[in-house]
């Protein structure tokens, strides 16, 4: 068996003939930066998610980056997030010189424990960015009560949601800012690096651009310490075509969830979904206390499978200085459980089958 934890080359397969003529027209356009299409794809996709302004820039972390430095994060000040999540949601954090505060997440959601994060603000706190962990909303309402109540900035790290949503509002947009990114194993994915910057607020889309673009208002005037940080046209016509996918991409993960669901019930955890919001299964991530030996048997039978994530941010390396003392149990024992299974939109039911014809025997 060869089932790949994603399968980029059966999505390239269906989009080829689409993709390949319109990138050769935009090789031939020869207008590589700030193109049309990076225009037309910023317009598209704050249009998708239903928000005045888009900013692409280079990557996801980019993203996170330049929204924290837009409202104005700097030393001393902190900024609550999750420790089960990729490395770029605090790592932004101390790029500009703050300190990321970890609050511990619901076993379940995977997301931030939303009963434990009032406790950890305090007079430095400047901004909660919360993770919408594998697509999963978080409850955003309470938190952004919570923001309006001590005068904090909601920044919401979409990166996996995409096409989410919450409260009638797409995954993103419910916040000040939010944050994506289009590389390759994201829902929304170009074929490398890129990101996109979201917002509703018409003076933080100015601030947004002039720091993605050298800090720059007016050019070669430089007011701000600023980024070089762009989508490129070529990856803007990958990203143009790929949307309009995304809808029906996401519907097909629920779909596979769901079937996922039904072969694995009683023999692992299979994943919570909480309700609020529409989970659009970026991972399929299940829990059980035998997770070394499903891992083992997959991956003797050739099937693709990870750990997200096997190291809490809080126990990283990077952090042992400021953080080694931190214990968030929920986290430590979701890390040493859980198990992510192949979850592409374009895996067959067959497929599915047989993974969960691996886990099922793994299990006897
Ligand atoms: C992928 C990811 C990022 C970073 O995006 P890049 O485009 O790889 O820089 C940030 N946060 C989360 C939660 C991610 O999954």
């Amino acid at each position: 068996m060869n089932i790949p934890m994603l399968d980029l080359k059966a999505e390239y397969a269906l989009l080829k003939d689409e993709i390949e003529p319109a990138v050769c027209a935009a090789l031939a356009a020869c207008q590589y930066i700030g193109g049309p299409n990076v225009k037309a794809f910023e317009a598209e996709a704050a249009a998708y998610a239903g928000v005045k302004h888009g900013i692409s820039c280079a990557s996801g972390t980019d993203a996170l980056l330049i929204a924290l430095r837009a409202i104005g994060l700097g030393p001393g000040d902190e900024v609550i997030t999750t420790p089960f999540t990729f490395v770029a949601t605090a790592s932004t954090v101390v790029m500009c010189g703050a300190k990321p505060v970890f609050v511990d997440i619901d076993p379940r959601s995977f997301n931030l424990d939303l009963n434990q994060v009032e406790a950890a603000i305090t007079a430095k706190t400047k901004a909660i960015v919360p993770v919408h962990l594998f697509g999963q909303p978080v409850q955003l309402a309470p938190l952004k009560a919570l923001c309006e109540k001590h005068n904090l900035k909601l920044i919401e790290d979409a990166a996996q949601s995409f096409g989410a949503d919450y409260a009638g509002r797409k995954s993103g947009a419910y916040g000040d800012i939010g944050c994506t990114s289009f590389y390759p194993s994201k829902n929304l994915s170009a074929f490398g690096d890129g990101g996109l910057i979201i917002t509703d607020d018409d003076a933080l889309a100015a601030e947004l651009r002039v720091l993605a673009s050298h800090g720059s208002r007016v050019r070669y005037h430089h007011h701000v310490l600023g980024y070089n940080s762009r989508l490129d046209e070529i990856q803007a016509v990958i990203l143009r075509a790929k949307l309009k996918r995304l809808d029906g991409f996401n519907n097909r993960r629920i779909a596979i969830a769901d079937f996922y669901n039904r072969q694995l019930a009683g023999a692992v955890e299979t994943p919570f979904a909480d309700g609020h919001g529409r989970h659009v299964y970026h991972q399929y991530t299940i829990l059980s206390d035998r997770r070394d030996a499903i891992q083992k048997a997959l991956t003797d039978a050739g099937i693709g499978c990870a750990v997200y994530y096997p190291v809490p941010l809080h126990q990283q390396e990077m952090f042992a200085a400021t953080h080694g003392d931190v214990k968030l149990p929920v986290t430590e024992r979701t890390a040493r459980r859980c198990l992510s299974l192949p979850i592409s939109p374009m895996l067959q039911d067959a497929q599915i089958e047989a993974i969960c014809g691996v886990i099922r025997n793994a299990l006897k």
